[in-house]
């Protein structure tokens, strides 16, 4: 069977694309490989999505995969291993098998960075974390330290806050690049405590688990949590595709087109300057509503 359309990635902004494609008559696929929603299932509170009031990540995912439900969207999950060009045609090929469109639309988001320390990999899930809202009970009544000096920084130390005992926020320089109410926020919490112009150089383990957070190859905090909020680099990893800029992110035209004919890509795996659920969702859009006058064209 030949699709019109192939979404890959079902966070806010690939559903946003399959949503205007469907009700444009296309036949659309959609691929993810693991929970719909993506980075959303992370975040614990949204305030500034239009229309829905206070929410949090999770049901706001929730509430777009019904979306892909109610309109009958054909999702499959499953991972994208690579995509092959024939003529007008596009092979995606998937661990569950190959599928084929006219057009693909990538939507595959962004990932946590990671601070690059020596063990910092093995500890994930054993003391390291880049979620709050999932593993914040884990250190109720505990002292923790996140590293970060952004929104996501702040806003999950806030939200840590009111679980642990003590939170150690770290950051590199002297000044936050958060919005000013979040820093207010968070100077005024009694259980904050900030390190300005500080790194962690290294974290020690005992039992397979965390132990210390090292600052400054100086001072030393035994902690059982430490909560990365270091920023994000692209989920880009169909590297035999020529679409990429020197940092990872696609580049696309104001069609959200990269520059292989009939590929496009949408939300925060391109090459933009503000990455946020309204500008994802707005992309989607905008790629979804001119795949749809493409196809009708021809
Ligand atoms: P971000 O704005 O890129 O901030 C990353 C922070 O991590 C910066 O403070 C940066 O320090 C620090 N950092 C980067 N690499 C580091 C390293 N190797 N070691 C230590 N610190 C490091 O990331 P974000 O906070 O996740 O936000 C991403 C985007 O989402 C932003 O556009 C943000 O506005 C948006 N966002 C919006 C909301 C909201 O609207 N409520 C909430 C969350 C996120 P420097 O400052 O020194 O570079």
């Amino acid at each position: 069977m030949q699709y019109d359309l192939i979404v890959v990635g079902m966070g806010i902004s690939g559903i946003s694309a399959a949503i205007y494609a469907k009700n444009s008559g296309l036949n659309v696929l959609m691929l993810e490989k693991n929970t719909p929603g993506g980075l959303l299932n992370k975040i614990n509170t949204i305030n500034n999505y239009p229309g829905v009031g206070e929410i949090t990540g999770p049901d706001l995912s929730y509430k777009l995969f019904q979306s892909v439900n109610d309109l009958q969207i054909t999702y499959k999950i499953a991972e994208v291993e690579n995509i092959i060009l024939i003529e007008n045609k596009k092979v995606v090929q998937t661990n569950i098998g190959d599928f084929e469109a006219k057009y693909v639309i990538l939507a595959t988001g962004r990932k946590n960075r990671n601070l690059g320390l020596k063990n910092e990999e093995q500890l994930i899930g054993h003391g390291i974390s880049t979620c709050a809202l999932c593993d914040g009970a884990l250190y109720k009544g505990k002292e923790i330290v996140v590293v970060g000096g952004g929104n996501s920084a702040l806003e999950e130390t806030l939200y840590l806050a009111n679980i642990v005992k003590k939170v150690y926020l770290i950051h590199r320089r002297d000044a936050f690049r958060a919005e000013f109410s979040l820093i207010k926020k968070v100077e005024e919490k009694e259980n904050i405590e900030i390190l300005y112009n500080s790194t962690i150089t290294s974290i020690k383990e005992e039992n397979g688990k965390l132990k210390e957070v090292v600052i400054n190859d100086k001072i030393h905090l035994e902690v059982e949590g430490l909560f990365t909020y270091i920023g994000y680099e692209a989920n880009n990893f169909l590297k035999d595709l020529d679409i990429y800029n020197e940092t990872n992110y696609i580049k696309v035209n104001e069609n959200y087109e990269t520059s292989i004919q009939g590929i496009y890509a949408v939300g925060d795996c391109i090459e933009k300057k503000i990455y946020q659920l309204i500008t994802a969702a707005n992309d989607g859009a905008v790629a979804g509503i001119h795949v749809s006058k493409e196809i009708k064209k021809n």
